[in-house]
Protein backbone atom coordinates (compact mmCIF):
# COMPACT_ATOMS: atom_id res chain seq x y z
CA UNK A 1 0.00 0.00 0.00
CA UNK A 2 2.84 2.71 0.83
CA UNK A 3 4.35 1.71 -2.42
CA UNK A 4 1.25 2.78 -4.15
CA UNK A 5 1.13 6.01 -2.09
CA UNK A 6 4.56 6.63 -3.46
CA UNK A 7 3.70 5.79 -7.10
CA UNK A 8 0.87 7.97 -6.75
CA UNK A 9 2.57 10.90 -5.13
CA UNK A 10 5.78 10.57 -7.14
CA UNK A 11 3.46 10.71 -10.51
CA UNK A 12 1.66 13.45 -9.04
CA UNK A 13 5.06 15.69 -8.80
CA UNK A 14 6.07 14.38 -12.10
CA UNK A 15 3.08 15.98 -14.33
CA UNK A 16 3.15 19.11 -11.85
CA UNK A 17 6.49 19.63 -12.73
CA UNK A 18 6.50 19.23 -16.41
CA UNK A 19 3.71 21.26 -17.21
CA UNK A 20 5.13 24.24 -15.00
CA UNK A 21 8.20 23.69 -16.86
CA UNK A 22 6.08 23.77 -20.12
CA UNK A 23 4.89 26.84 -18.83
CA UNK A 24 8.40 28.70 -18.27
CA UNK A 25 10.08 27.60 -21.00
CA UNK A 26 7.04 28.62 -23.67
CA UNK A 27 8.06 32.21 -24.65
CA UNK A 28 4.74 34.19 -26.00
CA UNK A 29 4.69 36.38 -29.72
CA UNK A 30 2.85 39.55 -29.86
CA UNK A 31 0.35 39.61 -32.61
CA UNK A 32 -1.26 42.79 -33.22
CA UNK A 33 -3.69 42.58 -36.43
CA UNK A 34 -3.15 46.11 -38.59
CA UNK A 35 -5.89 45.58 -40.89
CA UNK A 36 -6.96 42.90 -43.35
CA UNK A 37 -3.83 40.40 -43.63
CA UNK A 38 -1.27 43.22 -42.38
CA UNK A 39 -0.15 42.08 -39.32
CA UNK A 40 2.97 42.93 -36.71
CA UNK A 41 4.79 40.50 -34.73
CA UNK A 42 6.75 39.88 -31.96
CA UNK A 43 8.61 37.09 -32.16
CA UNK A 44 11.50 35.54 -31.03
CA UNK A 45 13.52 39.03 -30.82
CA UNK A 46 12.52 40.06 -34.02
CA UNK A 47 9.31 42.43 -35.42
CA UNK A 48 8.23 40.91 -38.60
CA UNK A 49 5.66 42.93 -40.61
CA UNK A 50 3.38 40.83 -42.23
CA UNK A 51 1.57 41.84 -45.64
CA UNK A 52 1.75 45.00 -45.84
CA UNK A 53 -1.22 47.55 -47.51
CA UNK A 54 -0.50 51.09 -46.15
CA UNK A 55 -2.66 53.15 -48.12
CA UNK A 56 -5.36 55.39 -46.98
CA UNK A 57 -9.41 54.87 -47.58
CA UNK A 58 -10.92 54.63 -50.61
CA UNK A 59 -7.14 54.89 -52.70
CA UNK A 60 -6.94 52.23 -54.99
CA UNK A 61 -9.07 50.11 -57.39
CA UNK A 62 -11.97 48.54 -56.05
CA UNK A 63 -12.57 44.70 -57.09
CA UNK A 64 -16.31 44.99 -57.72
CA UNK A 65 -16.59 48.52 -59.83
CA UNK A 66 -12.95 48.50 -61.45
CA UNK A 67 -13.38 51.92 -62.67
CA UNK A 68 -13.68 53.27 -59.08
CA UNK A 69 -11.21 53.18 -56.14
CA UNK A 70 -12.62 52.10 -53.23
CA UNK A 71 -10.72 49.97 -51.78
CA UNK A 72 -9.08 50.21 -49.14
CA UNK A 73 -12.75 50.41 -47.23
CA UNK A 74 -11.49 51.62 -44.20
CA UNK A 75 -8.09 53.23 -42.95
CA UNK A 76 -5.85 51.88 -40.64
CA UNK A 77 -6.19 51.83 -36.66
CA UNK A 78 -3.13 53.61 -36.17
CA UNK A 79 -0.75 55.79 -38.70
CA UNK A 80 1.42 54.01 -40.90
CA UNK A 81 4.54 55.27 -39.59
CA UNK A 82 3.77 53.92 -36.15
CA UNK A 83 2.79 50.73 -38.48
CA UNK A 84 6.61 50.85 -39.77
CA UNK A 85 8.12 51.94 -36.54
CA UNK A 86 10.64 49.09 -35.13
CA UNK A 87 9.72 46.09 -37.88
CA UNK A 88 12.95 44.56 -38.61
CA UNK A 89 11.71 42.24 -42.07
CA UNK A 90 8.60 42.19 -43.89
CA UNK A 91 7.03 38.71 -44.66
CA UNK A 92 4.86 38.76 -48.06
CA UNK A 93 2.44 36.02 -49.07
CA UNK A 94 2.27 37.31 -52.52
CA UNK A 95 2.39 40.45 -54.09
CA UNK A 96 -1.17 41.56 -54.71
CA UNK A 97 -1.77 45.24 -53.95
CA UNK A 98 -3.75 44.12 -51.31
CA UNK A 99 -0.47 42.15 -49.55
CA UNK A 100 2.06 44.77 -50.64
CA UNK A 101 0.57 48.41 -52.01
CA UNK A 102 2.13 51.47 -53.30
CA UNK A 103 2.24 53.17 -49.96
CA UNK A 104 3.93 50.52 -48.28
CA UNK A 105 6.67 50.23 -51.20
CA UNK A 106 7.03 54.06 -50.74
CA UNK A 107 7.29 53.59 -47.02
CA UNK A 108 9.54 50.72 -45.57
CA UNK A 109 13.13 51.61 -45.87
CA UNK A 110 14.72 50.00 -49.40
CA UNK A 111 17.25 47.68 -47.90
CA UNK A 112 14.86 46.08 -45.35
CA UNK A 113 14.96 42.58 -45.37
CA UNK A 114 12.02 41.26 -47.29
CA UNK A 115 10.92 37.47 -47.71
CA UNK A 116 8.80 36.79 -50.29
CA UNK A 117 7.98 33.63 -52.59
CA UNK A 118 9.78 32.58 -55.58
CA UNK A 119 6.52 32.86 -57.66
CA UNK A 120 6.73 36.79 -57.11
CA UNK A 121 10.50 37.16 -58.68
CA UNK A 122 9.45 38.78 -61.62
CA UNK A 123 6.32 40.89 -59.84
CA UNK A 124 8.85 42.45 -57.49
CA UNK A 125 10.98 42.93 -60.43
CA UNK A 126 10.19 46.62 -60.08
CA UNK A 127 10.07 47.08 -56.37
CA UNK A 128 12.46 49.15 -54.99
CA UNK A 129 14.25 46.90 -52.54
CA UNK A 130 17.47 46.15 -52.32
CA UNK A 131 17.90 42.96 -50.13
CA UNK A 132 14.93 40.33 -51.06
CA UNK A 133 15.13 36.64 -49.86
CA UNK A 134 13.03 34.70 -52.30
CA UNK A 135 12.33 31.77 -50.49
CA UNK A 136 11.92 28.19 -52.35
CA UNK A 137 11.47 26.01 -49.60
CA UNK A 138 12.91 27.36 -46.04
CA UNK A 139 14.83 30.09 -45.26
CA UNK A 140 16.48 31.49 -41.84
CA UNK A 141 16.37 34.53 -40.47
CA UNK A 142 18.62 34.86 -36.95
CA UNK A 143 16.81 32.52 -34.31
CA UNK A 144 13.44 32.09 -36.37
CA UNK A 145 13.01 29.23 -39.46
CA UNK A 146 10.34 30.31 -42.18
CA UNK A 147 8.92 27.32 -44.07
CA UNK A 148 7.12 28.10 -47.24
CA UNK A 149 3.73 26.30 -48.01
CA UNK A 150 1.11 26.01 -50.69
CA UNK A 151 -2.18 27.19 -51.18
CA UNK A 152 -4.62 27.67 -53.49
CA UNK A 153 -5.77 31.47 -54.26
CA UNK A 154 -9.68 30.27 -55.54
CA UNK A 155 -10.89 27.63 -57.72
CA UNK A 156 -8.87 25.75 -60.54
CA UNK A 157 -10.27 27.77 -63.28
CA UNK A 158 -9.50 31.44 -62.40
CA UNK A 159 -5.89 30.16 -60.63
CA UNK A 160 -4.47 31.48 -64.06
CA UNK A 161 -5.56 34.93 -63.31
CA UNK A 162 -4.54 34.95 -59.14
CA UNK A 163 -1.44 33.55 -59.57
CA UNK A 164 0.82 31.44 -56.82
CA UNK A 165 0.35 32.41 -53.32
CA UNK A 166 2.17 31.33 -50.49
CA UNK A 167 1.70 30.49 -46.64
CA UNK A 168 4.33 30.23 -44.13
CA UNK A 169 4.97 28.26 -40.80
CA UNK A 170 7.28 30.17 -38.57
CA UNK A 171 9.04 28.60 -35.94
CA UNK A 172 11.99 29.14 -32.93
CA UNK A 173 12.87 27.08 -30.26
CA UNK A 174 11.02 27.62 -27.12
CA UNK A 175 8.05 29.35 -29.29
CA UNK A 176 4.61 28.67 -30.47
CA UNK A 177 4.42 27.38 -33.95
CA UNK A 178 2.43 29.86 -36.05
CA UNK A 179 0.95 28.83 -39.61
CA UNK A 180 0.00 32.34 -42.09
CA UNK A 181 -2.17 30.30 -43.83
CA UNK A 182 -2.02 32.81 -46.99
CA UNK A 183 -4.77 33.92 -49.20
CA UNK A 184 -6.50 30.34 -50.13
CA UNK A 185 -8.98 28.33 -49.70
CA UNK A 186 -8.98 25.15 -47.57
CA UNK A 187 -7.94 21.83 -49.21
CA UNK A 188 -6.28 18.48 -48.29
CA UNK A 189 -2.48 20.49 -49.01
CA UNK A 190 -3.90 22.89 -46.04
CA UNK A 191 -4.98 19.90 -43.41
CA UNK A 192 -1.43 18.19 -44.57
CA UNK A 193 0.76 20.89 -43.09
CA UNK A 194 -1.79 21.42 -39.93
CA UNK A 195 -0.88 17.32 -39.78
CA UNK A 196 2.76 17.99 -40.29
CA UNK A 197 3.96 21.10 -38.15
CA UNK A 198 1.30 20.96 -35.35
CA UNK A 199 0.90 24.43 -35.14
CA UNK A 200 0.01 26.56 -31.71
CA UNK A 201 -1.85 29.38 -33.60
CA UNK A 202 -3.31 29.72 -36.76
CA UNK A 203 -3.94 32.99 -39.06
CA UNK A 204 -6.39 32.12 -41.52
CA UNK A 205 -7.48 34.65 -44.42
CA UNK A 206 -11.09 34.32 -44.18
CA UNK A 207 -12.71 37.70 -45.57
CA UNK A 208 -14.35 35.07 -48.11
CA UNK A 209 -13.51 37.24 -51.12
CA UNK A 210 -15.42 37.18 -54.60
CA UNK A 211 -13.54 37.68 -57.87
CA UNK A 212 -14.37 36.99 -61.73
CA UNK A 213 -18.02 36.05 -61.06
CA UNK A 214 -19.13 34.61 -58.81
CA UNK A 215 -15.63 32.73 -57.88
CA UNK A 216 -14.77 32.88 -53.91
CA UNK A 217 -11.20 32.75 -53.65
CA UNK A 218 -10.48 33.26 -49.94
CA UNK A 219 -11.98 30.86 -46.98
CA UNK A 220 -15.58 31.56 -45.94
CA UNK A 221 -17.01 31.09 -42.30
CA UNK A 222 -17.01 27.15 -42.78
CA UNK A 223 -13.67 26.63 -44.07
CA UNK A 224 -12.00 28.66 -40.98
CA UNK A 225 -14.34 26.93 -38.39
CA UNK A 226 -13.14 23.08 -40.48
CA UNK A 227 -9.93 24.78 -40.00
CA UNK A 228 -10.82 24.88 -36.01
CA UNK A 229 -12.17 21.61 -35.80
CA UNK A 230 -8.83 19.91 -37.21
CA UNK A 231 -6.59 21.53 -35.11
CA UNK A 232 -8.31 21.50 -31.66
CA UNK A 233 -5.44 22.42 -29.58
CA UNK A 234 -4.25 25.48 -31.39
CA UNK A 235 -5.70 29.04 -31.64
CA UNK A 236 -7.12 30.06 -34.97
CA UNK A 237 -6.64 34.01 -35.63
CA UNK A 238 -9.18 35.07 -38.30
CA UNK A 239 -8.00 38.47 -40.30
CA UNK A 240 -8.67 39.35 -43.68
CA UNK A 241 -12.21 40.75 -43.41
CA UNK A 242 -13.72 44.26 -43.57
CA UNK A 243 -11.28 45.94 -45.59
CA UNK A 244 -11.91 44.95 -48.98
CA UNK A 245 -15.20 45.62 -50.91
CA UNK A 246 -15.11 42.23 -52.45
CA UNK A 247 -14.76 40.51 -48.98
CA UNK A 248 -18.12 39.06 -47.84
CA UNK A 249 -17.49 36.95 -44.33
CA UNK A 250 -17.62 39.53 -41.80
CA UNK A 251 -16.65 39.18 -38.14
CA UNK A 252 -19.65 38.71 -36.70
CA UNK A 253 -20.73 36.60 -39.37
CA UNK A 254 -17.73 34.19 -38.74
CA UNK A 255 -18.29 34.40 -35.02
CA UNK A 256 -21.53 33.23 -35.39
CA UNK A 257 -20.81 29.82 -37.49
CA UNK A 258 -18.26 29.11 -34.59
CA UNK A 259 -20.56 29.62 -32.01
CA UNK A 260 -22.97 26.80 -33.59
CA UNK A 261 -20.27 24.72 -34.20
CA UNK A 262 -19.00 25.56 -30.28
CA UNK A 263 -15.67 26.45 -31.44
CA UNK A 264 -13.72 29.59 -30.54
CA UNK A 265 -12.04 31.53 -33.26
CA UNK A 266 -10.67 34.92 -32.59
CA UNK A 267 -11.50 37.78 -34.83
CA UNK A 268 -9.02 40.72 -33.97
CA UNK A 269 -10.49 43.98 -34.22
CA UNK A 270 -7.87 46.42 -36.62
CA UNK A 271 -5.25 47.47 -34.23
CA UNK A 272 -5.68 44.63 -31.80
CA UNK A 273 -2.70 43.32 -29.72
CA UNK A 274 -3.11 39.66 -29.01
CA UNK A 275 -0.18 37.94 -26.39
CA UNK A 276 -0.83 34.18 -27.04
ZN1 LIG B 1 -5.73 39.22 -50.18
Amino acid sequence: MRKLWIAICAIFLFTNCSSEKEDIMMKKVDIQLIRNATLKLNYAGKTLLVDPMLSEKNSFMSFVQPDKNLNPTINLPVDAEEVIDGVDAVLLTHAHPDHLDQKAMEMLPKNITLFAQQADRESLKAAPFTNIDFIETEARYDDITIIRTDGKHGPDQILQYLGMVSGYILKAENYPTIYIVGDCLLDDGINRIIETYKPDIIITNSGGAIFMGENRILMNEEETVAIAKKAPNAKVIAVHMESLDHCTVTRESLQKVATEAGLEIITPADGEILKL
